[in-house]
């Protein structure tokens, strides 16, 4: 098939899987998939001091997490090295590249009288003409045509012009030798037939200059989307300072994978009203829906939300999988089975479950010392004593069967369910923040239910 989408996340190996840069990748991976397409993952690694081989593996491993997965092999921008040059020797050849000596005093000089002038800073073109020869001291600049603009259709933004006499004679090779930025991802692009560029629009300065490079190597340049930023709460671009910004983060803070992708995707793209989408539906829908073309802001409570949402969705024995792999105080048996049903919609992260779980893996060490206050007393106390032996006797070991018994107990004494409920849940779980309380004695069973009754009857009396 010829005419087949083929799209591509770039990403530079300096640091974290940013979510921002995920969310452009689900873009660029969702955009191709729904044109039964392909994407690739290219990792540009030519910034030998800052890439390092760590981050490229994260960016791999949070994919993988994220069940993204590329089409063919990673592609190394740094094994293209010979390709890059090639291109700019086509370039020199038919005078559309020119060497350059210009000092960097020069070019400061230049600069500071342009800023002076009320300028847009710019290369002057001196070596244009020239006819320079490579020497120690050379660079390679584009001769950027001088007349007319470029133009495209962005995906996103609509029609963008840009006037050639904006734009300048772009540095294609640096004096050490090394092809910069512009030339690579062209020549890149070509290379793997790139049809669609989807990145973020902080590239967007980028696109037609690198149009102009395409032409200029006559192929044909892809279309281009430039995806809006994410925002902070505040409106800024969402950096470290706002909190965690690596997907990573979001697997430890126990964020299920799906949801990230959810919430990522519905963070820039919209499909009428419809929040909640799986895998499959992304990929048929997105092509119908809209990416915005304003910055969207990123919450961790709708994070929450959505994690949530996936969490109550998720099968209980996948789940229970999942936390048994997490150090989270569950194994794959009954009792946690029956621990998670009972708690899992309390919990918005997968780490709520260790939080909201504690009391029914470990011993109730402590008791909370407002809510002892508030509700334990002498009544309290003489109350519990009542039910303890009600429930040494009861005869089957169920949350209607442990209610009547608290029941029986309050119409006795003509009181209101809290003044057993509270100083009951105090006794089992150590505060009074647990799921309803007979559900939760029946889960930990009459054993472990008397001996923490018996317990806090010796503590507080
Ligand atoms: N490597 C660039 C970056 O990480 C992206 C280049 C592109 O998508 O064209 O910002």
């Amino acid at each position: 098939m010829e005419n087949k989408v083929k799209s591509r996340f770039a990403p530079s190996p300096t640091g974290v899987l940013h979510i921002g840069g995920a969310r452009t990748a689900l873009f660029a991976w969702l955009f191709a998939k729904s044109h039964q397409g392909e994407c690739f993952l290219r990792i540009e690694d030519t910034d030998l001091e800052r890439s390092k081989p760590e981050h490229t593996q994260a960016i791999i491993d949070g994919f993988s997490w994220m069940d993204i997965q590329f089409d063919d092999e990673v592609f190394y921008q740094s094994d293209n090295k010979e390709k890059h040059l090639t291109a700019v020797q086509q370039l020199i050849d038919s005078n559309q590249a020119y060497f350059c000596n210009c000092s960097s005093e020069r070019l400061d000089k230049l600069r500071t009288e342009q800023q002076k002038e009320g300028l847009k800073p710019k290369y002057d073109g001196k070596c244009r003409e020239l006819g320079l020869i490579e020497g120690s001291d050379t660079v390679v600049r584009f001769s950027n045509p001088q007349e007319g603009s470029v133009q495209f259709d962005d995906l996103v933004k609509g029609v963008i012009e840009i006037s050639n006499n904006e734009l300048d004679d772009l540095i294609l090779i640096r004096s050490n030798g090394s092809p910069t930025y512009n030339l690579c991802v062209v020549v890149d692009d070509m290379e793997m037939s790139i049809t669609h560029v989807i990145r973020g629009d902080d590239h967007i300065n980028n696109t037609p200059r690198q149009i102009n490079i395409f032409r200029a190597l006559q192929a044909k340049e892809p279309v281009y989307g430039h995806v809006p930023m994410i925002l902070g709460e505040d409106g800024k671009r969402l950096s470290k300072r706002h909190g965690a910004v690596g997907v990573s983060e979001y697997q430890q803070l126990g964020v299920l994978p799906e949801a990230l992708k959810n919430y990522l995707v519905r963070l820039g793209w919209s499909y009428g009203d419809q929040e909640l989408f799986d895998h499959e539906e992304l990929i048929s829908k997105f092509k119908e829906g809209n990416i915005n073309n304003s910055p969207s802001a990123f919450s961790i409570e709708k994070l929450s939300w959505f994690n949530k949402e996936y969490i109550s969705k998720v099968d209980s024995e996948l789940l229970l999988s999942q936390l048994s792999n997490m150090n989270s105080g569950f194994s794959e048996d009954e009792y946690s089975l029956s621990v998670l049903e009972l708690i899992r919609d309390r919990c918005s992260l997968m780490n709520d479950f260790s939080k909201e779980s504690e009391y029914f893996f470990n011993e109730v060490e402590d008791y909370d010392s407002k809510a002892v206050n508030k509700f334990i007393n002498e009544q309290a106390v003489n109350l519990l004593t009542e039910l303890l032996e009600e429930l040494k006797n009861i005869a089957s070991w169920k949350s209607h069967d442990i209610q009547l018994s608290i029941e029986q107990i309050l119409s006795k004494h003509e009181v209101g369910f809290g003044k057993i409920g509270l100083p009951l849940r105090i006794a089992l779980t150590g505060s009074t923040n647990s799921p309803s309380i007979d559900k939760t004695a029946e889960v930990l069973g009459r054993k472990v239910v008397i001996e923490r009754i018996d317990k806090a009857i010796k503590v507080f009396s």
